[in-house]
């Protein structure tokens, strides 16, 4: 028999946010953020939701030709662009939309000598401090563009650095000055901006991790009062119970310690799943239903869990890491990540359902 892990993906909750994502920008078109795999979702099991998007975005070449391969007919973005002439062909043949960040990419679209221009998204670096034209050097590399015969339409985009935490005027500036009158449609804004910041929202947002129900800060309450759903859940059961006397220890390092005699449950699920390593203690998790919390080190196939508040928990109780009732991010939080982090670490053998 398999162990009892597995992830369930709900494509109705990826549908859902991608609505709540259009009612918070209600005038801009949006490109949904498939990168890593749809966020360690699997973009198969996630494009059927997809369907009201107007375009997917995403980074590796191949996932760009898959989401082709499943029908999309609609725009296609490289996030990062093209590395190599053999991609600028690709980019050709499947009629993808591709980021320009630099002069090289530009170089290697005209080498390419496409048999239809291709559209770009040419980026500033408008204080990130990864990818981009510089401000200064934005309106020229944007006569290059457009002069350029392989080009088609050209695009302005550019990234924000904290859209998360407050003020990005910074970055927003910075980009409408330097960007002052050249045409084009723009597209700057992330989930947190998307959310945060309706000024940037501009022709096309880029939400990501909020089409998969978690919260672009890190933290779950900051996301509160929006309605999103977990698109991911991650589910287990008890294996096994011990009952510890007062000062015996659990597990590795011996780094949990019981005050009093308590009940224990040992958790089919490890790092080696996908589950962070450095969740401490008291990292929430619920057994039947019944939230609880972690005790002892994170090993590679178990965890373990004080079963004080479920009596009735035993072998075969069900689990849940994260999901529905345990928010991805509160465990990553607890963890120092972010619920991306999470998502995307979603280990290969942990079988996958779509629910
Ligand atoms: C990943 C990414 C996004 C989406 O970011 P989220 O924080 O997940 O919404 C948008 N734009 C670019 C360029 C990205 O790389």
């Amino acid at each position: 028999m398999p162990r009892p892990i597995h992830a369930r993906i709900h494509p109705g909750a990826v549908q859902h946010n991608l609505e709540v994502v259009r009612q918070r920008a209600p005038d801009s078109r949006v490109w949904a953020v498939v990168k890593a795999n749809a966020y360690g979702h699997g973009i198969e099991h996630i494009y059927p939701a997809l369907q009201a998007a107007d375009g997917i975005a995403l980074l590796d070449l191949d996932e760009a030709v898959r989401v082709r391969q499943l029908g999309w007919k609609k725009p296609v973005l490289l996030l990062e662009g093209i590395f190599n002439h053999a991609d600028a062909k690709t980019a050709d043949e499947f009629g993808l939309t591709v980021a320009v960040h630099c002069d090289e990419q530009l170089q290697l679209i005209e080498a390419a000598r496409p048999g239809r221009p291709i559209d770009i998204y040419l980026k500033m670096n408008s204080g990130m401090n990864r990818l981009g034209f510089l401000p200064d050097a934005y309106r020229q590399a944007w006569e290059r563009a457009s002069a350029s015969a392989g080009v088609g339409t050209v695009s302005l985009m550019s990234h924000f650095a904290n859209a998360d935490e407050g003020a990005l005027d910074w970055q927003l500036n910075r980009f409408d000055e330097a960007t002052r009158g050249i045409p084009g449609q723009r597209s700057l804004s992330n989930s947190a901006a998307v959310l945060w910041h309706k000024r940037a929202h501009r022709d096309w947002v880029r939400p990501g991790v909020v089409l998969y129900g978690a919260s672009p800060s890190g933290r779950a309450t900051d996301i509160a009062d929006v309605p999103l759903r977990a698109s991911m859940s991650l589910t287990s059961a008890i294996i096994g119970t011990q009952t510890l006397q007062a000062g015996e220890t659990v597990g590795y390092a011996r780094s949990y310690k019981a005050e009093r005699k308590m009940r224990i449950g040992v958790v089919a699920c490890g790092y080696a799943d996908g589950y962070p390593r450095h969740a401490p203690g008291g990292t929430p998790i619920s057994v039947d239903g019944i939230l609880t919390r972690t005790v002892g080190r994170v090993s590679m196939d178990m965890i373990t869990v004080d079963l004080t508040p479920c009596s009735e928990a035993r072998i075969g109780s069900q689990v849940e890491l994260w999901g529905n009732q345990v928010k991805i991010d509160d465990v990553a939080y607890a963890s120092s990540t972010i619920g991306y982090e999470l998502m995307c670490g979603l280990a290969r053998r942990v079988p996958v359902t779509v629910a």
